[in-house]
């Protein structure tokens, strides 16, 4: 960095002290800017150790030690900045000084600005809008001239003669140029100071060329005034999450600065504007059939290296030539126009654009708000006046499970086709949906977490579905008219479901529609199968059926909801249920039977599970299997039908259930096991391990056995009866050795 020192021109010999880390952009130097709340001072000072003359300086008064570093110096005065503002001073270089410039009475003059602060060294910096978006800005305020003295490739120009030429970052050497003018500047007495300074410097991320921030003209989208239709607008879209509608995407549209879209590019969709070399007046042409009847010439191709040949007499009629200008639309330009160009709209389908405009729905990365979702508004607005789309869902982005950006340099996640391959594509697609990533926010992407889909939702569906199939009998069709009480209960709770669902597609709301999936496949394997596994199993015809009839309807419902989540299981189920249709995507979404629906039953039998695990912890601690009949369980005064009663019952293995209002909280099991409970637990012990060797040999019910035992003999020749039944053998067997089944064929 360079402190270069601009003299007075009514104070001779007083230099205006302003500090650069880009000592090439000096030629360009139109004006300085010194802070308007500043401090500043003036001060005197030696040149330089060897030389004995007095300067004066004007700087801000807080960095002086630091600045002078070295070499004594005294304050003179207080200078305020306000009575420097409009000052001239002697320009570093002379080359433009002879030029026509557009406001050059204020040419080399001291500004005041905002922006500048005692963090830029002096206090005082130097403005070349060619280079700088604040240098540029307060040029347009303060009506400075304009000096581009660089040009589009890199090298200064010709005017500027010491240096013409040469490349202002070479990439080689990007300081070289920097340290040529500081030389030339000190050969002149006009450097105060070099140091060596590390600042950050952009380049090109691909092939790290220095970048250089650049002033050039171009065509803009005048944002500044549709700003009102654009906020009107606004109003009608539904942000998922809503925060972003006056959050991200509202202070967006606040801030909104007119919109250039000129690209200097080769790659890129052509700007459609011809310009006549003579006179110029400026064509805008509409279409290509516009273009061949203006230039005579058949277009083949709408590329650059195409559509810059074309050429015309000028359309005011001067006689000279007009030329496409050379520049490419920025390509958010592009993703903007989607809606009108997917239909090659308005050239073709300008009814179906219509039936379609604004879309319903789109979704993208929160990165989108200023991006996509804001262009697609503003040319909606600027071209129909209204929104581009009615709902928005924006996504968080997923981050590898330490928090960092996955990365394939660092390895920080695992392969997504694995995951789909040990997981499956449904519990990838589940754990995201339900995830908050769906509103916006970031996710730790978590294996594990896919794991527990598979563990916790997908394992539990197929675990239900294949006890259904196993004792899926002829002829049976889904039914909701079942009046048993588990029945009726999970019927609830699919139409529940599927009301929460719907809400939540409906809004647009994925964890809403997702989230509740879980709880109920939870609900259908622990404690509707459960509860009805003796049921399924059982003989009573009639029982069975409201059953299988209500499993039939519930999974039906059950594979239609799912679908949109779960698409790969959702279709194994309908298609093994032989659904009407080729596939459960072809289906209607379902409507809500409100009949079924009965949140006081649902109330009611939270209760129920709740005192059966309570009852249930209580044999644990007791150290009593469920297997083992008990007398009776005591809780709290609650009014439950005799059919719920009857589930604690089965749940627990209790033979009766007291309600008393004097149990505050909790149960009380009664542990004494009588001898003629102990027969019975012996028994159900008994018919547990038969069913185990059954399902060990994988037998299926219709399979008879014949079992070898040697156990408790007594009390099983008592209840052989209720055990051959139960466990369908055709014989039980007594005899020394261990227990055994025999398949009979
Ligand atoms: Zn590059
Ligand atoms: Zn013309």
């Amino acid at each position: 960095s360079v402190i270069a020192k601009f003299e007075l021109v009514d104070e001779p010999g007083t230099f205006v002290l302003a500090w650069t880390t880009t000592p090439w952009t000096l030629p360009g130097n139109v004006a300085l800017a010194m802070g308007k709340n500043l401090q500043y001072a003036k001060v005197v000072s030696r040149v330089s150790l060897e030389n004995p003359k007095e300067e004066y300086y004007i700087l801000v008064k807080n960095n002086l030690d630091k600045i002078f570093a070295g070499k004594d110096y005294k304050i003179i005065a207080d200078v305020k900045a306000e009575d420097l503002e409009g000052k001239k001073y002697k320009p570093l270089f002379d080359y433009f000084l002879n030029q026509d410039l557009k406001n050059k009475e204020n040419l080399y003059t001291i500004q005041l600005a905002d922006f500048v602060t005692i963090e830029d060294g002096t206090g005082v910096v130097h403005i070349a809008p060619a280079f700088g978006e604040e240098d540029m800005i307060l040029g347009q305020e303060k009506k400075l001239p304009f000096i581009q003295h660089v040009k589009m490739n890199g090298q200064i120009i010709d005017q500027v003669s010491d240096f013409k030429g040469m490349e202002v970052k070479p990439k080689d050497n990007p300081q070289s140029t920097d340290l040529k003018i500081i030389e030339f500047l000190e050969k002149k007495g006009l450097v105060f100071k070099t140091e060596k300074f590390v600042h950050a410097y952009p380049h090109c991320y691909r092939c790290d060329s220095p970048l250089l921030n650049y002033a050039t003209s171009s065509l803009f989208v005048k944002i500044n005034e549709i700003k009102d239709r654009l906020f009107k607008n606004a109003k009608s879209i539904n942000w998922v999450p809503q925060h972003i509608k006056e959050g991200r995407f509202g202070k967006w549209l606040e801030g909104a600065r007119d919109w250039s879209i000129s690209r200097q590019r080769f790659w890129g969709s052509v700007i459609p504007i011809w310009v006549c070399e003579r006179c110029g007046e400026k064509k805008v042409i509409g279409s290509i059939k516009e273009l061949e009847k203006l230039s005579g010439e058949k277009i083949t191709d709408l590329h650059k290296h195409f559509i810059d040949k074309i050429t015309f007499d000028c359309t005011n009629g001067c006689g000279g030539k007009m030329k496409r200008i050379s520049d490419v639309l920025d390509c958010w330009f592009e993703s903007g126009s989607m809606p009108y160009g997917q239909m090659h709209y308005p050239f073709e389908n300008k009814k179906r654009f219509e039936k379609n405009f604004p879309a319903q729905f789109i979704a993208e990365g929160a990165d989108q708000t200023r991006a996509w979702f804001y262009y697609l508004h503003v040319l909606s607005t600027a071209l129909k006046n209204k929104p581009a789309f009615k709902n928005v869902i924006v996504n968080g982005i997923v981050l590898a499970e330490d928090g960092k950006k996955m990365s394939k340099k660092l390895n920080n996640y695992p392969d997504p086709m694995m995951v789909f391959d040990k997981y499956g594509a449904d519990a990838m697609r589940y754990y995201l949906a339900c995830s908050p990533v769906m509103k916006a926010e970031d996710l730790c992407f978590s294996e594990k977490a896919v794991a527990e889909v598979v563990k916790k939702v997908l394992m539990l569906i197929l675990n239900v579905f294949s006890f259904y199939q196993l004792y899926l009998i002829k002829g049976i069709k889904p039914s909701s008219r079942s009046r048993h009480i588990l029945d009726r209960w999970i019927l609830s709770r699919i139409e529940g479901l599927k009301s929460e669902i719907t809400q939540g597609y409906e809004n647009y709301d994925l964890n809403l529609a997702t989230r509740p999936i879980k709880g109920f496949v939870d609900d259908l394997s622990t404690w509707y199968l459960r509860r009805s596994r003796e049921r399924i199993k059982s003989g009573k015809t009639n029982e069975k059926k409201c059953a299988l009839q209500t499993l039939t309807y519930v999974f039906f419902e059950f594979a239609k909801i799912i679908a949109p989540a779960m698409p790969f299981i959702a279709d194994d189920l309908y298609r093994e249920m032989k659904g009407k249709k080729q596939s459960v995507h072809l289906e209607d979404w379902p409507k809500v039977n409100q009949r079924l629906i009965n949140k006081k039953l649902e109330a009611k039998m939270q209760i129920v599970r709740t005192i059966c695990s309570q009852a249930l912890e209580k044999r644990v601690e007791a150290g009593i299997k469920v297997r083992q009949p008990l007398l009776e369980l005591k809780t709290g005064g609650f009014k439950l039908e005799k059919a719920l009663v009857q589930l604690i019952k089965e749940e627990v293995n209790v033979k009766g259930i007291i309600f008393s209002k004097s149990i505050k909280e909790g149960v009380v099991l009664n542990t004494m096991i009588t001898e003629e409970l102990k027969e019975e637990g012996a028994v159900r012990e008994f018919v547990r391990q038969v069913q185990a060797l059954r399902k060990e040999n994988k037998l299926t019910p219709k399979d008879k056995i014949r079992v070898y035992y040697e156990q408790d003999k007594e009390i099983i020749e008592k209840h052989k009866k209720q055990i051959q039944k139960q466990v369908i053998a055709k014989e039980i067997i007594f005899r020394e050795g261990k227990l055994e089944i025999k398949k009979i064929t």
